[in-house]
């Protein structure tokens, strides 16, 4: 495999995740992805070219604004470097696919919902249909089958959502977003009934962990968490389980 080819492939990844960050702050906020030109969030400046080569950029300027010194947050890099490396181990392991390229957006889509869902606590329905787009077409050219994705897709949802009908009640609060529902079905059809089970139940375990921790180290008794990020955390992990 060409080193030139490999590092075009990190190119192409980290040029995407810098297009998440721009993602991650606009959606939320209602404003256009396109327009205007990229600004720094705090002294709305608009950046010039050399403010916006990946990863170089942030390290050049030390994590802060060139103009007003305001510090970018470290996920601006995080997403950079997630997305060059996602990329290159698409490539290595589904090669120049439509499998390759549907699970790098698919992957990169629910990074993106995690991070918004971290700052949020709620996620955008654009992206999150988007991403169960990216599911189904990743499903249909990897496993060369749609019916079944799609009947697992659904039953993760019915399922998902008698879930939280029935934690609310015992927990007698509202449980688990609109979002997250349609998440599981993502994660459903991307990953088969028996691995999109197992991230399902990966996830719940991870959020148990962090919610004890927060309540032993913290004293929060009920503290309120993203679950998006958890059920990243779970698909990645039973993903990779998947194809080891
Ligand atoms: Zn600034």
């Amino acid at each position: 495999m060409e080193v030139l080819t490999l590092f075009l492939i990190f190119a192409f990844g980290i040029s995407f995740g810098a297009f998440v960050n721009v993602l991650i702050y606009r959606i939320p906020r209602n404003l256009s992805i396109f327009l205007p030109n990229s600004f720094c969030p705090e002294c709305k400046t608009p950046l010039k070219w050399r403010d916006k080569i990946p990863l170089c950029s942030y390290i050049l300027n030390h994590a802060k604004c060139r103009y007003c010194s305001a510090k970018i947050p470290p996920f601006y890099l995080l997403s950079e470097l997630f997305g060059g490396i996602l990329a290159v181990f698409c490539y290595v392991y589904f090669f120049a696919t439509i499998s390759a390229l549907t699970l790098f957006f698919l992957v990169l889509l629910f990074y993106t919902l995690s991070v918004i869902d971290t700052h949020f606590l709620a996620i955008p329905d654009s992206l999150n249909f988007l991403t169960l787009a990216f599911a189904l077409t990743f499903a249909f050219s990897y496993y060369d089958e749609i019916l079944i994705p799609c009947i697992v897709c659904l039953s993760f949802i019915g399922f998902a959502t008698l879930l939280r009908l029935f934690v609310s009640f015992l927990a007698k609060k509202e449980t688990l977003g609109e979002g997250d529902l349609l998440l599981f079905g993502t994660i459903g059809c991307a990953l088969g009934a028996f691995y999109g089970a197992l991230a399902i139940f990966l996830a719940a375990l991870y959020a148990l962990f962090f919610i004890l921790l927060m309540r032993v180290f913290l004293g929060r008794k009920n503290p309120i968490i993203p679950f998006v990020p958890f059920l990243f955390l779970g698909f990645l992990s039973a993903f990779v389980w998947q194809i080891v």
